[in-house]
């Protein structure tokens, strides 16, 4: 079984937010199977959760932030990016701040945090997104501009963290011309509205299925 994945250990971290530029602290924590990932506010009156899901982005200028319960988050991308990399299901992100640290403006440094604090597999089978009629969601120009290198990843870096908000690891293609966090949403949104498009697998469900879909599972 393909298992879902959390956190060993607790983990924190102090950085500065890059449009706030108010400190914060984010705390790292394990999280139950099937929970998610949940960005919690720690200095409102009140513990505040914001589940990190496409239907929560309140704003995409400058950077993906997610509302709920009347609290906000901002910059979420390039630590949902290391996360859908590292293929963590469930975590709880505290922050002290309404915004996710910078670090150096990469992933990198998530990427170090998390695997410092380990990650441990949990006991329920890993659940996955599977695209099944590609051709409708196309945002896609094969004659594109060319970015310069940087930008071109720095793009791709944003496209996974914004594309893990649909709350599953993705089992499909994405192409993006002049993409952005608003145009990264609305493709989640309007794919989440056509259930017709998606079906909600995990890796046994796909041993039936067709060679390519396992190829695609397995990169
Ligand atoms: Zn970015």
């Amino acid at each position: 079984m393909l298992k879902q994945r959390t956190l060993k250990n607790s983990i924190r971290a102090t950085g500065v937010g890059l449009h706030t530029g108010k400190k914060v602290l984010m705390v790292l924590r394990p999280a139950p199977a099937n929970s998610g990932i949940v960005f919690r506010r720690t200095d409102l009156d009140q513990l505040v959760d914001i589940p990190a899901k496409a239907g929560n982005v309140s704003q995409t200028t400058l950077g993906t932030s997610l509302t709920a319960d009347g609290g906000t988050v901002s910059t979420v991308e390039h630590l949902m990016s290391a996360l859908a990399g590292l293929g963590i299901d469930n975590l709880v992100v505290e922050l002290s701040a309404s915004e996710v640290p910078i670090m150096d403006g990469s992933a990198g440094p998530f990427v170090f945090l998390l695997q410092s604090a380990g990650i441990e597999e949990q006991n329920a089978a890993k659940r996955f997104v599977r695209i099944k009629n590609l051709d409708e969601y196309r945002i896609l120009n094969e004659d594109g501009l060319r970015y310069e290198d940087e930008f071109v990843r720095h793009k791709i870096l944003d496209a996974i963290g914004d594309l893990y908000l649909l709350g599953h690891s993705l089992i499909g293609e994405f192409s993006g011309f002049k993409s952005g966090h608003g145009l990264n949403n609305r493709l989640l949104r309007t794919l989440v509205a056509d259930a017709s498009a998606w079906e909600e697998v995990t890796f046994e469900t796909l041993q039936d299925a067709p060679i390519s879909y396992l190829a695609a599972a397995a990169t």
